[in-house]
């Protein structure tokens, strides 16, 4: 792994420029955040605004009246997000743990490790999911690691892209200031650029990374991770 600083401050001016701020993440509330952590597993955003507007219009945008909705009839609002099944099991569990804990006041409180520790064990979250909750609900500096960031990463050539989650985030978070502000509007970019340009077929000849890319360099077709 080769995550210097100033490189990594050299890609984030770069993305910046070409992609613009992002201003994430749309939501109204933190529980709103929370929800929508949980049903992007796996989904597109839009999919996931979808549902959430549907939540929305039956006023279950709030941690009571949420798990006051019937389990079946959850799952038809979340249907758009996809796994709707397991999505509803997860944002109820979600759910009752945050009631259980206090509410949203009460955990904002928390030290990062102690909320992050409590996120990892409710059932349906894994290190991704949490580390959304804590960064954009909590605005806590912690860098979110996806599967975009493994692929533009891997193919600039500063990392193997087969490092275990929480060595990613590890080395990003000590390459980089502890700055939630500059976390949130990293991984948002990052997320732009793999959705618009190095995507699994990569446009790298209009891509701002490709002086220095490894992979562009090499003309290598690696498949996508
Ligand atoms: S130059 Fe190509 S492979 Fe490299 S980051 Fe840009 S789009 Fe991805």
């Amino acid at each position: 792994m080769n995550l210097a600083r100033r490189r990594l401050q050299g890609i984030f001016d770069r993305l910046l420029r070409a992609h613009g701020p992002q201003q994430w993440w749309p939501g109204e509330s933190v529980f709103e955040i929370m929800v929508g952590a949980v049903l992007t597993q796996n989904t597109a955003w839009r999919n996931v605004a979808r549902a959430i507007d549907n939540l929305r219009r039956a006023e279950a945008l709030h941690p009571a009246a949420l798990l006051a909705v019937h389990p079946r009839r959850l799952a038809t609002y979340l249907q758009p997000s996809g796994y709707f099944n397991v999505k509803a099991k997860r944002v109820r569990a979600m759910t009752r743990w945050l009631l259980d804990a206090g509410g949203t006041a009460a955990i904002t409180r928390w030290p990062t490790v102690r909320l992050r520790a409590a996120l990892l064990a409710v059932h349906g979250i894994g290190p991704e999911t949490a580390d959304d909750i804590l960064l954009y609900a909590f605005n806590r500096p912690v860098f979110v690691i996806d599967a975009y960031t493994r692929r533009i990463f891997s193919r600039l050539g500063l990392v193997s892209g087969q490092e275990g989650y929480e060595t990613l985030r590890a080395a990003f978070e000590a390459a980089l200031p502890p700055d939630a502000a500059v976390y949130n509007e990293y991984h948002a970019l990052i997320v732009a650029h793999g959705k618009d340009v190095c995507r699994v077929r990569p446009c790298c000849e209009t891509c701002v990374l490709r002086r220095g890319c490894r992979y562009a360099r090499s003309g290598a077709r690696l498949s996508d991770s």
